[in-house]
């Protein structure tokens, strides 16, 4: 039998929910919006007594054939309760990607969704302590509690909590029931309140001039507002309008007729009338009415370029490689097929501009062009070129923007304004409709996997997104990811090369310092060995700039008693606190919790607390005591806090203001500063030794991109490599430049024992605060893991169950479980059989986190 139904929706809810649900849109006012626009709305829903925020991802409208009980089940479907926005937020072709990553990486499809939109757009309701209906009477009170807590004196003064305060006295179990009686009494109630979109579309309110052919030319071009000049203007003005004129309007009509005189546009911002004149505010009314000004409201977008980006121009010529490179990339493009590229060119070799022209190669085509790049604090060079040359064209989304700026960046590409979106990881989801072009620069970065709730990689998506829009994906680095590099040389990518710098510069000559040769008699000389010391003080003689790479803040690696020699470790997590001497704290990089810098010792009482080892800050301090007139500047978290500042320092740095920068990763990465003739590893090892599959890949990258940061100008760079352990690999290839022999090495590692990129890996991790319990749900994930993996065949590997490295972060005790497998399929069946069995599993309290392709395993 097939009936008609009333239209329906399908809608998935931001929340951690998997479940798709189902909507009707009986009575309610759908504007007249075709399915078409209606598909990528958000809208509000019941739910459970709630009301929630989803986005419809699909319309019923065709009868369906009615199964038995239909009839039933669509007397309950209930009616979505409105639509949230006047569009829809995505297009419709994001959908079929939405879906693949909801699977592929394990979660919900609304929050894929709601991530791939700008924060601030999820309207939920939530609870409010309110009074009651019935009088506040004491004596009933007096026979619940003995003393009336404060909040309940305040409910019963303002009438209502606020929604943080009711959240947290929601909280416990102890106000509940105290809440409950009185519920019961009528005294107070328990109340849903909505809480809308933290985010809006500015508008600001506008002038023009309307039915008035003034000679704005003829008007000073500078203000002069003297009585005798306006009155001059007035008396002009006389002769071309019936009735009177105000002296005032005549002053407001004055203005708004320099100020759009000013701006080269007939619409003059109120705000900036009233900055100029505010006697304008009464007269505006007056004029308007008179039918001499129009008023109204446009949108205006907030600006986060500031003026501090630089100028790049264009390059007229561009290399013989880069040339190749070009002409690959413009085939595909015009050929709008899915094609995936890796661009492997040293650093110095002109990727950008590559990229550059790939970029006006798709936009000429009239495609959008996504660019992404690891993110690295607040800000990239790459952002400064793309905005010299597209100008208007160019939004950003990274986390160096406000909200408000995220959000009209975003509604700038969304409506097509916008064609090239350049940010960091997030901007994968950016809402350009025809994309023809994605570029990922630094391709090899971590940062371009997201390490908490959801886990996914941008990289990896922006191959996939590719495929979906049949467009063109760079893949672009100095020191590709032995993944990438792979897929290059097993034809899954297409592999273009630069092997050479631009004009003919070298790369820079690496020296190697053994630290175990340190003179041992002798007291320690500081950080600096004597070969960097002399290097430092030559290049400030020329006038010429340093970088030093310390790849870890503060002043210390770790502080401990000098009496009883125990490590000051983290209340809460298993790691040994920072000094930062600038903000005087022991640190814990993990959680934040701090102590004050003179500290006893928790184990013996001893106030002999001592740093051990260094960080960026004491790397500086050092700097300044050996060359006391050199100009310092420090680039890491810490002070890279705000992206003004961050932007100011590369400034500098390029304006060669700046002697020696110091810096963790964040200054290895990408920047082109032509006077920096000099780069100095203060110690090589720190990552090296952390219990990862990549620790060397990363070592490799790291010092190599480092180093290439050396001798970009016209003079020859130099770089020294402080280490332990000199004859590492990843050492002795990064310093001969040879990223093919650390491949090659690397890669037959990876097959003994199996490692991607032979095997994929998915990890579980399992984390609550009794240590035990953790400890057993692993126990049980991990057997209940290889009973499956038995029975069904799978030629999965399980790993584990095993304490993370850091084995409490936060109070939370964490293991792991680890799956690899060869087969993709296989591995996801397995994981989605874990997350079906996943309560039975856990222990009461114990959370478990499936992160697909981990970088992290710390
Ligand atoms: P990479 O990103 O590969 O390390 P860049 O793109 O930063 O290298 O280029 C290095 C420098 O060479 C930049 O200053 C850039 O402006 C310049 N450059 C790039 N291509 C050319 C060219 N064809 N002719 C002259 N200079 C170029
Ligand atoms: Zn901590």
């Amino acid at each position: 039998m097939e009936i008609k139904i009333d239209p329906e929706v399908e809608v998935a809810l931001a929340l951690p929910v998997n479940q798709i649900l189902t909507y009707s849109l009986r009575g309610v006012d759908t504007g007249g919006r075709s399915d078409a626009h209606m598909l990528g709305m958000r809208v509000l829903v019941p739910l459970s007594g709630r009301q929630a925020t989803a986005y419809i991802i699909n319309i019923l409208r065709e009868k369906v054939a009615c199964p038995e009980g239909r009839e039933e089940k669509k007397y309950k479907i209930r009616s979505i309760l409105r639509f949230l926005d006047k569009g829809a937020l995505f297009h419709s072709n994001m959908l079929p990607f939405f879906k693949w990553i909801s699977d592929y990486y394990h979660y919900p499809l609304g929050l894929v969704i709601k991530s791939a939109l700008p924060g601030g757009l999820t309207q939920k309701t939530v609870s409010v302590i309110k009074r009651g209906e019935a009088p506040w009477d004491e004596k009933k009170l007096a026979g619940l509690i003995q003393e009336m807590p404060d909040w309940l004196q305040r409910v019963c003064q303002l009438g209502k909590l606020s929604f943080a305060e009711s959240r947290s006295l929601l909280k416990e179990s102890k106000n509940r029931t105290l809440l409950t009686k009185l519920e019961e009494l009528g005294l107070v109630q328990i109340g849903q309140e909505q809480v809308g979109d933290s985010v809006r579309e500015k508008n600001e309110i506008c002038y023009h001039l309307l039915g008035l052919a003034l000679d704005i030319d003829s008007l000073q071009a500078e203000l002069s507002p003297e009585t005798s000049q306006i009155e001059e203007f007035r008396q002009s003005l006389l002769s071309s309008i019936t009735g009177k004129m105000l002296f005032s309007e005549a002053k407001t009509l004055y203005y708004l007729s320099y100020l759009a005189h000013k701006n080269n546009s007939t619409d003059v911002p109120r705000r900036d009338l009233l900055r100029l004149y505010p006697g304008a505010a009464k007269a505006l009314v007056y004029l308007e009415e008179r039918g001499l000004v129009e008023r109204f409201q446009r949108r205006v977008f907030r600006n986060p370029f500031g003026d501090t980006l630089p100028f790049f121009p264009r390059i007229e010529e561009l290399s013989p490689e880069q040339e190749e490179a070009c002409s690959e990339i413009k085939k595909t493009i015009e050929g709008e097929i899915f094609a995936p590229f890796l661009l492997y060119g040293i650093t110095g070799s002109g990727k950008t501009e590559v990229y550059l022209r790939s970029a006006e190669e798709a936009i000429a085509r009239g495609r959008d062009v996504l660019v992404l790049v690891p993110e690295i604090a607040l800000a990239t060079q790459l952002e400064a070129y793309f905005v010299s040359r597209f100008g208007d064209l160019v939004v950003l989304q990274h986390s160096g923007l406000k909200a408000s700026e995220k959000y009209d960046q975003w509604s700038l590409a969304l409506s097509g304004r916008a064609k090239i979106v350049i940010g960091a990881r997030s901007a994968i989801f950016a809402p350009l409709k025809n994309v023809g072009l994605i570029l990922v620069d630094e391709e090899h970065d971590g940062g371009f996997k997201q390490d908490d709730s959801f886990r996914y990689n941008a990289r990896d998506l922006a191959v996939l997104r590719a495929k979906y829009h049949s467009a063109t994906v760079v893949l672009g680095s100095a020191t590709p990811s032995v993944t990438s590099f792979y897929h290059a040389k097993s034809g899954k990518y297409r592999l273009l090369t630069m092997k050479n710098r631009i004009g003919s510069r070298t790369l820079p000559r690496v020296r190697v310092i053994d630290l175990n040769t340190r003179d041992k008699g002798k007291k320690k000389k500081g950080i600096f060995q004597p070969p960097l010391q002399t290097a430092l003080k030559e290049v400030l003689a020329q006038g010429k700039q340093s970088i030093l790479l310390m790849n870890r803040r503060g002043f210390s690696a770790i502080v401990l008693c000098r009496d009883c020699g125990e490590i000051v470790s983290c209340k809460r997590c298993n790691v040994s606190l920072t000094l930062h001497r600038h903000s005087k704290k022991l640190v814990c990089h993990y959680c934040g919790f701090s102590l004050p810098e003179a500290t006893v010792c928790r184990s013996c009482g001893g106030a002999n607390i001592v740093p051990v080892g260094f960080g960026t800050e004491r790397v500086e301090e050092e700097v300044q005591k050996l060359l006391p007139e050199a100009r310092v500047a420090r680039l890491d978290s810490d002070t890279a806090g705000n992206r003004e500042h961050f932007l100011k320092i590369l400034q500098k740095m390029r304006d060669g203001q700046i002697d020696v920068l110091i810096g963790t990763q964040m200054i290895a990465k990408g920047h082109h500063f032509p006077g920096v003739v000099l780069v100095g590893v203060v110690w090589a090892d720190g990552g090296m030794s952390l219990p990862d599959f990549r620790a060397a890949e990363k070592t490799y990258q790291l010092i190599s991109q480092v180093t290439g940061r050396a001798g970009r100008g016209d003079s020859p760079g130099k770089v020294f490599i402080q280490t332990m352990r000199p004859d590492h690999y990843a050492i002795a290839f990064a310093r001969n430049h040879d990223y093919q022999a650390f491949y090659e090495h690397e890669i037959s590692l990876r097959q003994n024992p199996l490692f991607p990129p032979f095997v994929r890996l998915i990890a579980f991790h399992i984390r609550g605060e009794n240590e035990g319990q953790v400890k057993n749900s692993a126990g049980n994930i991990a057997n209940f893991c290889r009973r499956e993996n038995r029975d069904k065949k799978l030629q999965v590997d399980i790993l584990g169950p095993a304490p993370a490295p850091i084995d409490r972060i936060k109070d939370s005790y964490r293991w792991q479980v680890l799956i690899k497998g060869s087969c993709y399929e296989k591995l996801h069946t397995l994981c989605h059989r874990v997350e079906s069995a996943g309560k039975e599993l856990l222990l009461a309290k114990i959370t478990m986190i499936i992160d697909v392709d981990p970088e992290n395993l710390m």
